[in-house]
């Protein structure tokens, strides 16, 4: 099969990979119907994290169950799935209190590779959550969101407490930041303060919910927020980039007794103790528990209360995955939809 691996920065490559195998009878192999680039990838790509050796790359999938292990009872050849990151098993105390990111058996998806033409899906009764029936192909873009994108906003809203009579702002205009507008939106917040200064990025904001846009950042970004919400700050700020100054960024956007939502993965972070001790602020985030939040994400698209695919900005056959990855780094696209 033919699948992409990074053998170091911006060196991308699509070639043949060996065929996935059932390993462990917990095991299912899909056949993917897309997959995607995610921000992440740009880490490695821009040497930010080291790559040892040649590694595959890609972490969010939807596709067709096309075999199962001996121990696999829910899920069955012929559906069509959405897994996350991480699989899970579901069962254990953790995944059951809804941290299945931290689930107790967590294997991590990234090293099987999703970025080809089909993968190996461990635990896959815990992982995966398969649609009513085959969905229809306009349909296949909002699905792949949920595996990751769509599914780390929504946890970011969830964890900033988003929701009814809140003011929400959002620091980062990837399509993390994005759908987590989305999610603010679908959460009832009443106010949404997406912070961006790309032109398209702005407009689907609004598109998705945005009720301002903020385009100045680090201190003067905090600035307007406050300007905004009477001087106090946001009840709820999601931060969806990992640096140092977005993460500043967000705690000194938010009020005293709010909450911070923090999904980018972190990069060199380190916060002031005494600042944070006065601030008042709640801090929760991490790695999302997307499988908690598939069962509802899948019903909303499935119905068509929602169109998460709307990040994709550019779609490519898996062989131009490099051309994706440029697109990307230098933030032509959003986000880079691959057929395999
Ligand atoms: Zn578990």
């Amino acid at each position: 099969m033919r699948g992409v691996v990074m053998y170091g920065p911006g060196d991308v490559r699509v070639q043949d990979r060996p065929d996935p195998t059932i390993l462990k009878p917990t095991d299912a192999i899909i056949r993917l119907s897309a997959t995607c680039i995610c921000g992440s990838d740009l880490w490695p790509y821009r040497g930010a994290d080291q790559l040892s050796d040649p590694s595959p790359m890609g972490h969010e999938y939807v596709g067709i169950v096309e075999e199962i292990g001996s121990a696999v009872t829910g899920i069955k050849p012929g559906q069509f799935v959405v897994g996350s990151f991480f699989a899970s098993d579901n069962t254990c105390e953790i995944c059951r209190a809804g941290y299945q990111s931290s689930c107790v058996h967590r294997v991590g998806i990234g090293a099987e590779g999703a970025q080809a033409q089909r993968m190996r899906v461990p635990l896959a009764d815990g992982a995966l959550v398969a649609t009513p029936d085959l969905p229809d192909a306009d349909l296949v873009p909002g699905f792949l969101a949920a595996s990751d994108v769509l599914g780390t906003g929504w946890f970011a809203a969830v964890a900033a407490q988003a929701g009814s009579g809140k003011t929400v702002a959002v620091v980062g205009d990837g399509a993390v930041g994005l759908l987590g507008v989305l999610a603010a939106k679908q959460l009832g917040a009443e106010r949404i303060i997406a912070m961006s200064r790309h032109q398209p990025r702005q407009q689907l904001a609004v598109e998705f919910g945005a009720t301002d846009i903020v385009s100045e950042r680090g201190d003067e970004g905090v600035d307007r927020i406050k300007d905004l919400t009477g001087g106090l700050g946001a009840h709820s700020v999601i931060e969806a980039v990992g640096t140092q100054e977005s993460m500043m960024q967000a705690i000194r956007a938010t009020r005293p007794g709010g909450h911070v939502g923090y999904v980018g993965v972190s990069h060199d972070v380190a916060l002031p103790g005494e600042e944070l001790f006065f601030s008042h602020v709640h801090l929760h985030g991490g790695p999302a528990p997307v499988r908690r939040f598939l069962p509802h994400l899948m019903d909303l698209i499935w119905n068509r209360d929602i169109n998460p695919g709307r990040v994709f900005d550019l779609q490519l056959p898996l062989d131009q995955a490099p051309t994706g990855y440029r697109a990307m780094d230098q933030r032509q696209a959003i986000k880079v939809l691959l057929r395999p």
